[in-house]
């Protein structure tokens, strides 16, 4: 698939399309002198882009966007509401989100035929632990305030953390790696068994690391200080702190390393330090990652420094050894990493923990992602491509009969509240399940009546009744368990019609065309974004004039997802050619989520 990758950032547009089945660029470019200050706008940047490329056949447009907060967790389909919600964003990446919002909008009105995915910098650190993202402030004060830790560079640390494993022919879910991405931005990240478990950059990209010309981590006392200096304010300090430190301020020499590395070479004192100061501070959090991970397999130099600065990957390594990482000086000195040739290795052989040096590839990243949000739904180009997800608690669907034998003869339910399935609804009566163990009352009936009365319940009831229910489609109740219903006027034996429920989906006959599935086909169901990703095997089609698209899980399977209000699934498909996940689904989950995931 051929995609153009737009990269907006605030005086610049920086383009590649990727075709994605050979991993490669075909096209590259950069708009300079972008925005308010410069000669263009963002919109005709956008168009000087497209005429470039206007030749090519381009099927889908990734965006980066820095900011994706915590409902855009992973790559989505751009519609109205993500506009909306990056730029709902916006106060948390001032410079970014909006100028990305920019050329989103642009590229949409003019290419309006093709997928436009965002990928984001932040979505690979949505797995942090609660731990990892929380400031110790009151939560009464930090919450409100949307203070709490992200992680940025997401893009760049996920690229080189899948290469890095693919190098050392290890899965990715069997490593601990520390992923440098050291360039003008810097940042470092815990990647344990593939999750991002810490990283540097905090809320804003300015905590962490010593970068180009950004501070990284500073008291936050040094911070006050700064305000009650004479004649300082929040933008004064705010611009020392993001252009006037770091490497630069450091050196008072730019922040380009290599002409720090020739000051500091011809005596120089403070490019010495400023040398000296990043080192330590990257040295510093490897130690703090491999401490966080209770171990380390491996650490990955990536960016234009990490690539490149041979002196300054020494230095970082320098020490290492109790970690068992030993560096071996030739080849450090001999790697050269390329879009051909992305990994050297420049840890010596006997070492225990490995150090790499790879080829980061933004660019790459979000084409593939893109690629795979846009093929995933495609087949669904006009419909939705996430399938909503609802559990299912325990319920009774009763027939004319056992009503009568419960609640008296001729009772009519009551309807309580309408479900999303036509015509359906929860009743305001409860009846009680009496198994061999134990019995378990106030299950809620579902109308309207049927032919034939089923009990659903999970795994967990099962065991705790004392029942063995088979796993059945909804109305084949042939042979499955006895059970006694209780009402408030009787009970019933039933000798069949205990089940539990087989995960379906229910679509109606359009949706079906368009997913490419038949009443009755088995898939599976990826989802993901959440604390416990998982993917459901074994999911039956259901298809029906007056269903609507839902995917019905038990208790038991939505809690061993950890799903939550607004959870969605995607169906799950191998693309061959790409070994890729064909419908990565961007799942996007309500804020309730984030609050229940204790992470
Ligand atoms: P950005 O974060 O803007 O993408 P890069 O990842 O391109 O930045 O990194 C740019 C930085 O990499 C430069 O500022 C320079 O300091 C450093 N760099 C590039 N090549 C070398 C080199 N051979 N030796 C030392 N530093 C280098």
């Amino acid at each position: 698939m051929l995609v153009l990758v737009l990269n907006c950032g605030s005086s610049s547009v920086k383009w590649k399309v990727v075709d994605t089945a050979a991993r490669a660029a075909v096209r590259v470019g950069l708009v300079e002198r972008v925005g308010p200050s410069g000669e263009v706008g963002h919109a005709q940047a956008v168009e000087r882009v497209l005429a470039q490329v206007a030749d090519l056949a381009v099927e889908a447009v990734g965006h980066r966007v820095v900011h994706g907060g915590e409902d855009l967790t992973a790559p989505v389909r751009i519609d109205a509401d993500v506009e909306a919600t990056i730029e709902r964003l916006a106060p948390l990446a001032p410079l970014h989100n909006p100028v990305n919002l920019a050329g989103i909008r642009a590229a949409r009105a003019r290419l309006p035929g093709v997928p436009h995915v965002a990928v984001f910098d932040t979505a690979f650190h949505h797995t942090l632990p609660r731990r990892a993202r929380t400031y110790a402030l009151d939560p009464a004060v930090a919450e409100p305030a949307g203070i709490r830790r992200f992680g940025f560079h997401g893009t760049s640390h996920a690229f080189v953390a899948r290469e890095a494993a693919a190098w050392l022919e290890v899965p990715l879910d069997a490593l601990r790696l520390v992923t440098l991405h050291l360039g003008n931005g810097a940042s470092a990240c815990a990647v344990e068994h593939g999750r991002s478990v810490e990283t540097s950059m905090g809320m804003t990209p300015l905590e962490g690391l010593v970068m180009g010309t950004r501070s990284g981590d500073l008291d936050p006392g040094a911070l006050l200080a700064l305000l009650r200096q004479e004649g300082a304010t929040v933008d004064s300090v705010d611009r020392l702190l993001h252009h006037r430190s770091g490497l630069a301020g450091l050196s008072g020499a730019g922040n380009d390393l290599r002409d720090i590395e020739e000051r500091a070479a011809a005596g120089d004192d403070r490019a010495r330090l400023a040398i000296a100061v990043f080192a330590h501070r990257v040295r510093k959090y490897v130690g703090a990652y491999a401490a966080a991970m209770g171990g380390l397999d491996a650490v990955v130099f990536t960016g234009g420094i990490g690539e490149n600065a041979v002196a300054m990957r020494r230095r970082i390594l320098q020490r290492l050894e109790f970690l068992g990482l030993v560096l071996d000086e030739d080849r450090n000195t001999a790697a050269r990493v390329s879009p051909d040739r992305r990994v050297a290795e420049i840890s010596d052989e006997t070492s225990r923990v490995r150090a790499l040096v790879v080829a980061t590839d933004e660019e790459l990243e979000i084409a593939l992602e893109a690629a795979a949000v846009a093929r995933g739904q495609a087949a669904v180009a006009d419909g939705p491509g996430q399938i909503p997800i609802a559990i299912s608690a325990r319920h009774v669907h009763l027939d004319r009969a056992t009503t009568d034998a419960l609640f008296g003869p001729g009772h009519e339910l009551t309807p309580r509240s309408p479900l999303s399935q036509t015509g359906q609804f929860t009743c305001e009566e409860t009846v009680s399940l009496i198994g061999p163990r134990h019995r378990i009352d106030g299950v809620r009936v579902l109308g309207p009546l049927r032919k034939q009365t089923q009990v659903e319940i999970s795994r967990t009831d099962e065991f705790f009744l004392g029942v063995d229910a088979p796993i059945r489609a909804s109305g084949h109740l042939e042979g499955s368990a006895p059970i006694t219903l209780e009402g408030p006027k009787g009970s019933v034996q039933l000798k069949e019609g205990l089940i539990c429920s087989w995960r379906h989906i229910h679509m109606s006959p359009d949706d079906a065309r368009r997913f490419g599935v038949d009443d009755g086909d088995q898939v599976q169901v990826e989802v993901s974004g959440g604390p416990r990703d998982l993917t459901f095997g074994d999911v039956l089609i259901r298809v029906h004039p007056s269903f609507r698209l839902e995917l019905h899980l038990d208790t038991d399977e939505g809690n061993a997802a950890e799903l939550s209000r607004g959870a969605t699934g995607c169906l799950h498909r191998l693309d061959a050619a790409e070994g890729r996940l064909l419908s990565r689904r961007p799942t996007r989950r309500l804020r309730a989520s984030e609050a229940r995931r204790g992470r």
